[in-house]
């Protein structure tokens, strides 16, 4: 059923999102077999057959990156790899493609842990320039690029940027196109059909969707380029634990619920705090008047379920967010319970200081509503 799947083109998210990955069924075997803890595997004389040794590969780690491939590139002939975590999927990308010499373009406004991987690139004597997310601003700064690093939405900002233009305009210099899906999941955005050579995401966000999973992962159509990616898992291990890579391919199946869900509740929400005089600088790429609205409409099959806007000043977004019942101050996003913070704490993102990020989950959507919106007048001077 696994390739039956992969094959028809035409089968729903939901139904894809069900069977991605599973195995043939087989009599007495269970739909989804149990994570396979080992550290290596029976091999007998020669060394041959898929698995040998455990940080090279995984029996469950196979059918989760079957799943992202079906899910990512549903009808192509892609490969995907699973991580630690989305930073071990990212740098592994980087690392195993740029060489001394080598320059990348990456976004100036995206996740907060790429300007550190910069500084490392530059370490190493990668060039490194940065361009904004908006307006395709990366553009300018393409000429004798090795590699274009997109993150579209970016996140915290949500800004989004033309994929398949960008990705055209790399191919005609020679550079690879990645493209971080995270904010998107594969049900919202699917990169390698908009050019991309790689798709690369943090499945700690809403892929697995319950706060309590780190995972990273790179799909890839070109045999050559994964194979460094490959290699750069095997030789620097940052590997995902069967049991991780269990539990989100477990959580694979209810992907297209909770995203559909999510993402309706964060729009509701973002409608509401457009009424909100106190509330500037709002964005969602699904508010028809956002800025992100009209290429998000072009290149995504549905928008995230985060929200971003300001309130006047830090100790109002504190009050604010110290004012919420049902949703809980902390980092990352995605996740069933819905989750904000004050993006300003970390010192990272270039954002005024009552930036807030709201993550929105999976409650009811007039009971979020309403718990913002008395926030929002609990909070006032
Ligand atoms: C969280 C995040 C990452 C890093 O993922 P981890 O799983 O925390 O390592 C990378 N990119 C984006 C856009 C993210 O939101």
């Amino acid at each position: 059923m696994s390739d039956a799947t992969k094959n028809e083109g035409s089968v729903g998210d939901g139904t894809r999102a069900v069977r991605a990955g599973l195995p043939e069924p087989a009599k007495n075997e269970p739909t989804l077999p149990g994570p396979v803890f080992a550290a290596h595997f029976h091999l007998p004389g020669e060394v041959s057959g898929p698995y040998a040794y455990g940080r090279d590969d995984n029996p469950t780690w196979t059918l989760l990156e079957r799943a992202v491939s079906e899910l990512e590139a549903p009808g192509q002939d892609a490969e995907t790899l699973v991580f630690a975590s989305g930073m071990a999927a990212i740098s592994a990308v980087l690392f195993s493609q740029l060489r001394a010499g080598d320059a990348v373009v990456l976004p100036s406004d995206g996740y907060q842990v790429l300007p550190l991987v910069g500084a490392q690139l530059e370490a190493y004597g990668v060039e490194v320039r940065t361009a904004p997310t908006g307006g395709d601003a990366q553009l300018e700064v393409l000429d004798g690029a090795r590699l274009l690093w997109i993150e579209s939405p970016s996140n915290p900002g949500l800004d989004v940027c033309d994929i398949r233009r960008l990705a055209e305009a790399a191919h005609a210099r020679g550079a690879l196109v990645a493209v971080d899906n995270t904010l998107a999941t594969p049900l919202g955005q699917r990169p390698l059909e908009l050019g991309a050579d790689f798709s690369v995401a943090s499945g700690t966000k809403q892929l697995t969707g319950h706060g309590d999973v780190l995972l990273g992962y790179v799909t890839g159509r070109d045999t050559e380029a994964m194979a460094a990616v490959r290699r750069w898992r095997k030789i620097v291990g940052a590997i995902s634990g069967p049991m991780e890579a269990w539990l989100a391919h477990r959580s694979i199946a209810t992907l297209q619920l909770r995203v559909d869900r999510q993402n309706a509740t964060a729009l509701a929400v973002a409608q509401a705090l457009r009424q909100r005089s106190e509330v500037s600088g709002l964005r969602y790429p699904g508010l028809p008047d956002d800025p992100s609205h009209k290429i998000a409409t072009q290149q995504m099959r549905r928008y995230g379920s985060v929200v971003s806007f300001t309130l006047p000043t830090r100790a109002r977004a504190e009050r604010f967010l110290a004012a919420l019942q049902l949703v809980e101050d902390a980092t990352s996003f995605g996740g069933v319970r819905s989750t904000a913070e004050r993006r300003r704490r970390w010192g990272g993102d270039a954002v005024p200081e009552g930036f807030i990020r709201m993550s929105v989950g999976a409650e009811d959507p007039e009971d979020l509503v309403a718990d913002v919106l008395r926030a929002l007048d609990e909070s006032a001077e």
